[in-house]
């Protein structure tokens, strides 16, 4: 490569995309494209195995495709000599070999590279051309004009803006069905019989490009939490699109009536397990929204699920997305409710006889991955009723989940699940005791604590701590119209009763009750 080079056109580990905005132009003859797996990405929040793997095979069968097309493509391997460690440090490297005219890249989903990109091309004296991802359905900018004058902003609105403008699941002006959420169809349990037989989800087999990524994954990152023996990611877009197409045909029909329902050791349940797809952008929503739609209009779904599931994506992931760019970087910081405790070490292992905890966290190590009641309403809830300090619990979930990308991961996790941002997010705080937990769940009956009991030797610790917080934060929840029943049932305690609770509560905060508080057991050795 010579200093004739027009553009070094950035790829980063969640842009693999042939239709990426910054590949519009891309012309072999004056372009060359960088690429680079630094450790930096796996250690800034330390990333488990799953997830470190399959961003970086995805990345190498990306990069042989677009060298198979005859592109140029600068790739940094995790284990190349003298690997500066960083994205900056690389890109640094890469300008001083090629000297380019301009850097151009897809604005990225981390607002800390993007920073640490930009600094690098200001070093450089470079113009550093930064273009809308239009992977998304909306820019920022809309979602900017959406929230714009509105003393809040909610989902819904935006959800049914969004459907309006795409012309999805319409009817001229009107939503197909007449109601634009079915949301009440789509609380269902499994009952007492369970679930029955399940479809199969769809899991590849590592090939020699995956399992060179696992051996280095292994070696290099042997602390790192998690385990690689169930790998099965998708990690091109062929398989991306496999899997699509078997959610489709096996699983939309019933994902919304057990959209939130769990069941002991199934982790798989009717979810579609695509959102490491999209994320690293081998899928495009409109592709994922398109086929569901079909699968409605064909009668191969029902509405009530197809809707269901489109709302996830058309509504929530693009809600998300403008919550963290029009927020941030000041969102990070937030601790509306000043949650000060550390997250219990027990997250990093799954030992406790929480039974309905360490059912989410063994899967979450095993595989990456839990589906959304279990990151709200057990692994998410157990953090915000005890009072975990948010920057805690947003470290945990964009470490451990094989989907985790900030963009989408910090507001889930410190707006939605952690109410940290005071209700920027989601118009009241997700709190239940553990009788949700025993509705939506059988982790009850195999547990050794009672969800309806808040104090006493077997007192389930998310009942106990429930009423805690809500006593704790009584006077500022009620200024909140959504909480006025929660809080009506808490004004039903006695005195006695509300400090036995606060005592309860105070020992799972404390070590000596045996929930071991402080660092990942790695670092405490
Ligand atoms: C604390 C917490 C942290 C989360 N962190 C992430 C994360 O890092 N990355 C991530 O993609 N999702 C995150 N989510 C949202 C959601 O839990 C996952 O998208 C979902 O569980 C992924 O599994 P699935 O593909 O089987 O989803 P499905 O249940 O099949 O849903 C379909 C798709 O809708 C989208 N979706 C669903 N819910 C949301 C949501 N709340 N926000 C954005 N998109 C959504 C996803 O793309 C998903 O693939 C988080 C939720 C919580 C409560
Ligand atoms: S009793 Fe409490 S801790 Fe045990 S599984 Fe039920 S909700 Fe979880």
């Amino acid at each position: 490569m010579t200093s004739s080079l027009r553009h070094l056109v950035l790829i980063l580990g969640d842009q693999l995309d042939e239709a990426a905005s910054a590949l519009h132009d891309f012309d072999p003859r004056q372009d060359a494209i960088w690429m680079a797996e630094v450790a930096e990405e796996s250690t800034h929040v330390t990333s488990a195995k799953q997830r470190t793997t399959v961003f970086l095979s995805a990345m190498r069968h990306f990069a042989a495709r677009l060298r198979a097309r005859g592109w140029p493509v600068m790739y940094t391997a995790l284990d190349a000599p003298n690997n500066a460690g960083t994205l900056a440090g690389e890109l640094g490297l890469a300008i001083g070999q090629t000297q380019p005219k301009q850097l151009v890249m897809t604005a990225p989903g981390d607002w800390r590279v993007l920073q640490n990109l930009r600094a690098v091309a200001l070093q450089h004296h470079l113009n550093l051309e930064i273009r809308d991802d239009t992977h998304f359905f909306s820019t920022v900018r809309e979602f900017a004009e959406h929230a714009q004058g509105r003393k809040q902003v909610r989902l819904e609105y935006f959800y049914r803006e969004m459907r309006h403008k795409n012309g999805i699941l319409m009817d001229g002006k009107k939503p197909i069905g007449d109601q634009w959420n079915f949301d009440h169809d789509n609380r269902s349990s499994f009952g007492k019989q369970g679930p029955g037989l399940l479809p199969q989800p769809t899991r590849f087999e590592p090939d020699v490009i995956t399992q060179e990524v696992m051996a280095l994954v292994s070696e290099r990152f042997a602390q790192h939490p998690g385990s690689l023996s169930s790998f099965g990611w998708p990690v091109t877009r062929e398989q991306a699109l496999l899997a699509l197409s078997e959610f489709i045909a096996h699983r939309l029909p019933f994902f919304g009536l057990y959209q939130d329902a769990m069941w002991e050791g199934e982790l798989w349940l009717y979810h579609s397990h695509l959102s490491c797809a999209l994320n690293l952008k081998l899928l495009n929503p409109r592709e994922v929204v398109a086929a569901a739609e079909d699968a409605f209009r064909t009668g191969h779904a029902p509405l009530p699920a197809v809707e269901g599931f489109i709302r996830q994506i058309v509504g929530w992931r693009e809600y998300v997305r403008g919550i963290y760019w029009t927020q941030m970087p000041a969102y990070l910081e937030l601790n509306t409710q000043e949650a000060q405790a550390p997250l219990p070490a027990f997250y990093w292992t799954g030992e406790t006889d929480m039974a309905c905890l360490r059912d989410a966290i063994a899967q979450t190590l095993a595989h990456g991955y839990a589906h959304h009641i279990q990151r709200l309403m057990v692994t998410g809830l157990y953090a915000l009723l005890l009072g975990v300090e948010p920057k805690a619990v947003h470290q945990w979930y964009l470490g451990v989940y094989v989907d985790a990308v900030e963009w989408v991961e910090l507001p889930n996790t410190l707006g939605m699940s952690q109410f940290a941002d005071g209700g920027l997010m989601a118009s009241k705080p997700y709190v239940a005791s553990g009788k949700y937990i025993e509705r939506m769940s059988n982790h009850c009956k195999g547990c050794r604590y009672n969800p309806a009991q808040s104090t006493g030797e077997t007192a389930c610790p998310f009942t106990t701590l429930y009423w805690d917080y809500l006593n704790r934060h009584a006077d500022t929840l009620a200024k909140n119209p959504r909480m006025l029943m929660q809080l009506k049932n808490l004004k039903r305690l006695t005195a006695a009763d509300r400090e036995a609770i606060a005592a309860q509560a105070q020992k799972h905060r404390t070590p000596s009750a045996g929930i071991h508080l402080g660092d990942p057991p790695w670092l405490r050795t």
